[in-house]
């Protein structure tokens, strides 16, 4: 495997000028550094407001940093053309948070899954693709004839991934993918996800603010507070010996924290 990082994040700084309370900015990350080995599979922890969104939208050049740069493969991917982010919007793929908005419950599960694999030009025969895809998440074929508002939350989300391995993406950057689901069903998408992970061997970003779902996924974690990279490291050492105060008290309080400073766990 090569040497180059799938991700390089050097000093990322990211403010927004618009939203914020009487309009001032906001400083969503602040000076952010860290890379992602290939095959690696990342957390990003921090509780709601932490810039983990912000984060997981830069690396999908999806918005650009004020200041520092984000690379993919040892190329700048921040602040370039789209038609020149074809082949990284086929390799880097994103699994939402909440399935019920980020797939339009009126479109047939079959367009749903074709719908990228024609937007990059992919060269498949769709049906075969699809019930390919389907068969990966663990979903009957006959689905495909099927309508997204037809299908639970945990369904819903099996489809969302289905939807993002279709490119053959060599990243899947999944931000909260079971924090809006069912606590019953969150088990089965981890599962599935790490799966998948592991039979495609997938770079996987994993953004969360449940400190133990990362520790059961995830090779290394980056601690974020306030938009601030508190901590870095192999997971098991931050977990075992966490080096500073914040990252303690996430771990030891994570649903404590969020409730007395009245935030929500949904994002
Ligand atoms: P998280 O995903 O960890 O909950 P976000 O990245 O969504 O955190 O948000 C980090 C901070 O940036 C928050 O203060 C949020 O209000 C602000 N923010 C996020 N997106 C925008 C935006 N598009 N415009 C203005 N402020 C934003
Ligand atoms: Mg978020």
């Amino acid at each position: 495997m090569s040497d180059i990082p799938t991700f390089e994040v050097d000093s990322v700084t990211k403010v927004y000028q618009s939203r914020g309370r009487r309009g001032q900015a906001v400083e969503a990350l602040r000076d952010i550094s860290f890379t992602v080995a290939p095959g690696q599979s990342l957390g990003v922890v921090g509780e709601s407001g932490s810039g983990k969104s912000t984060l997981s939208r830069l690396l999908l050049a999806l918005e650009r940093p004020t200041s520092g740069s984000v690379r993919y493969r040892g190329e700048v991917i921040s602040g370039r053309r789209e038609r020149d982010l074809r082949d990284f919007r086929r390799h880097v793929q994103i699994v939402f948070q909440d399935p019920m908005s980020s797939l339009d419950p009126r479109m047939r599960v079959h367009d749903l899954l074709a719908e990228p694999l024609r937007a990059l030009h992919i060269d498949v025969d769709e049906g075969e693709r699809v019930r390919e895809l389907l068969a990966s998440v663990e979903m009957p074929a006959a689905a495909a004839r099927r309508y997204a508002y037809q299908f639970s939350g945990g369904q819903r989300q099996r489809i969302a991934i289905a939807r993002a391995l279709g490119p053959s993406p060599e990243v899947l950057i999944a931000d909260e993918p079971v924090s809006a689901l069912d606590v019953s069903v969150r088990a089965q998408i981890l599962n599935l996800l790490t799966g998948l992970v592991r039979d495609f061997n997938l770079t996987m970003v994993f953004v969360s603010h449940d400190m133990a779902v990362v520790r059961h996924l995830c090779d290394s974690v980056v601690v974020l507070y306030r938009g601030r990279l508190v901590e870095t490291g192999a997971t098991e050492e931050v977990f075992e010996q966490p080096r500073e105060d914040y990252t303690r008290e996430l771990l030891a309080a994570a649903p404590r924290l969020r409730a007395q400073r009245g935030l929500t766990p949904s994002n």
